[in-house]
């Protein structure tokens, strides 16, 4: 079957004071339908700015697409006029985004908001989008909905709050929901509630869902594939399984020595030594190579090609095989 979101070879730079930033070089992932996908990868590395690309809000100028296409159930996005392409946003794909919590207009009953968001999209009556708002509190699971959906949003805790923002992104009945970092701001016990949430609303409706996240331990449960990004290119791609019994990028190897484990015993946590690149002066050959335990020459001189691990499996290492096989490191 055709995937559902197709993003093709995307480039995209940023013009800043220091120079051209090449903020995405030739990434491409797929989303089939009800699937949910991760993208991994540290701050920086174009997690969000590939998922604002999707939803077709970044800012221009500083940033500007240089090559590529994003398929949407085989349409273009990015050769769409602007108006066909608000039809999409919201109705077709939904976003939740980062540091959404603080997102909420404290002036307004939370009932209000999910209204208005209902309303964004369809010619529906206030009486009718007042109703949906209860019904997508419970979708949510808010306890209390139809009681609580006059209050106001710091009447709710953060994880309520999350749910919330949730519920505004469902509010058109998008076919896919992207989800940037949308645990980050609350603790262990609560993180844990939003995913079993997020996971429910994927069986429950057929929805596909982009999880954006630096942290794989907190997704793991629900993700269905993974693909890794760093310094704006995707280097490795994996279905969750694999990837984490053998990670075949020596990247993905440090980020998965750095998820704290349950079992740690207190083990003192690896992490990957040194900081991502300036995306002005993005490192020759492999742009992992001066924080690569395995870098050789050829690292320095040459960018790997992406090296198949297996169906719809891939690393972008000189050693791929090597790092999944387990015979470096
Ligand atoms: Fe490390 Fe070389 Fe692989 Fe890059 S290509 S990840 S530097 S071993
Ligand atoms: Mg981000």
């Amino acid at each position: 079957a055709a995937p559902l979101l197709d993003v093709r070879d995307l480039a995209l730079q940023f013009h800043t004071r220091d120079g051209v930033a090449t903020v995405l070089n030739g990434v491409s992932y797929h989303l089939d339908p009800a699937e949910v996908l991760a993208v991994l990868g540290e701050s920086g590395s174009g997690k969000s700015v590939t998922a604002h690309a999707i939803m077709g809000i970044l800012d221009t100028p500083p940033a500007r697409i240089t090559g590529g296409e994003i398929l949407y159930q085989g349409q273009d996005l990015l050769r769409m006029p602007e108006s066909a392409r608000r039809r999409f946003r919201g109705r077709e794909i939904g976003m939740i985004f980062q540091d959404a919590l603080s997102a909420l207009n404290p002036v307004f009953s939370v009932g209000f908001q999910i209204a208005e968001a209902v309303r964004l999209g369809e010619g529906t009556s206030r009486a009718d989008a007042r109703k949906r708002a209860v019904e997508l509190m419970d979708l949510v699971r808010i306890p209390g909905a139809r009681q609580r959906v006059g209050e106001y949003p710091h009447q709710f805790s953060g994880g309520m709050r999350q749910r919330i923002m949730i519920a505004m992104a469902l509010a058109q009945r998008p076919k896919v929901l992207i989800a940037d970092e949308p645990t980050t701001a609350l603790d262990v016990t609560v993180q844990a509630q939003i995913m079993d949430l997020l996971a429910e609303l994927r069986r429950d409706l057929g929805m596909a869902m982009i999880l954006i996240t630096h942290d794989l331990g907190v997704v793991a449960d629900v993700a269905d594939r993974i693909v890794v990004m760093y310094a704006g290119r995707i280097v490795e791609q994996a279905d969750v399984y694999q990837l984490y019994r053998t990670p075949g990028h020596p990247y993905t190897r440090g980020l998965l020595a750095s998820v704290p484990r349950l079992n740690g015993k207190g083990a003192p946590l690896a992490t990957i030594p040194g900081l991502p690149p300036s995306l002005t002066k993005i490192p020759t050959g492999c742009p992992f190579h001066p924080r690569c335990p395995y870098a050789r020459d050829v690292c320095r001189s040459t960018v790997p090609p992406r090296v198949p691990l297996g169906i719809g499996r891939y690393s972008a290492c000189h050693f791929a095989r090597e790092v999944a096989d387990g015979r470096r490191g």
